[in-house]
């Protein structure tokens, strides 16, 4: 029975990251609608999103202007604090040293990607960025996050 009830409660956890990685994945094709790098991100809170950003870099002539950046004001501004230690992060692709070090600092609680990257994830520089506690989920939807990269880059270089 105990083995069958942490069965479901994982089964509705992947479902759940699923859905907000779709959401993410719907930010991510904003972005590349507008010429930008296709990444998107949201942060959840009991179901609720509570940010959402994609990759504005282009737009904002900002190098800082990534979507876990645009997410994570987003999300402090809309729950009034500075810490998102309930929250969870979506985001299309493994952060970057940058976004790893915002999470960190936001103390996001969980934190779930998409597809790795090995040029430019933190994990290149450091595994111990995000807070102590925080969980971490990767290759949630991996297959289209990577999808909309490839073709992205693929588009580039025709
Ligand atoms: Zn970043």
């Amino acid at each position: 029975m105990e083995n069958d009830k942490m069965e479901i409660e994982a089964e509705l956890l992947r479902r759940e990251d699923e859905r907000c990685m779709r959401l993410a994945l719907a930010e991510a094709r904003l972005a590349g609608e507008a010429g930008e790098v296709p990444i998107g991100a949201v942060v959840v809170a009991d179901g609720a999103v509570v940010g959402r950003g994609h990759n504005l870099v282009e737009t904002l002539s900002d190098p800082t202007a990534h979507a876990e950046m645009q997410a994570i004001t987003a999300a402090t501004s809309t729950l009034g604090g500075k810490y998102l230690a309930d929250c969870t992060l979506y985001v299309t692709v493994e952060p970057c040293i940058m976004c790893a070090g915002a999470i960190g600092w936001s103390q996001l609680g969980r934190i779930v990607w998409g597809a790795d990257d090995p040029k430019k994830g933190y994990r290149r520089y450091t595994q111990q960025v995000f807070h102590p506690k925080a969980r971490v989920v990767s290759g949630v939807l991996k297959e289209e996050c990577e999808a909309l990269m490839h073709n992205f880059f693929a588009r580039l270089r025709v």
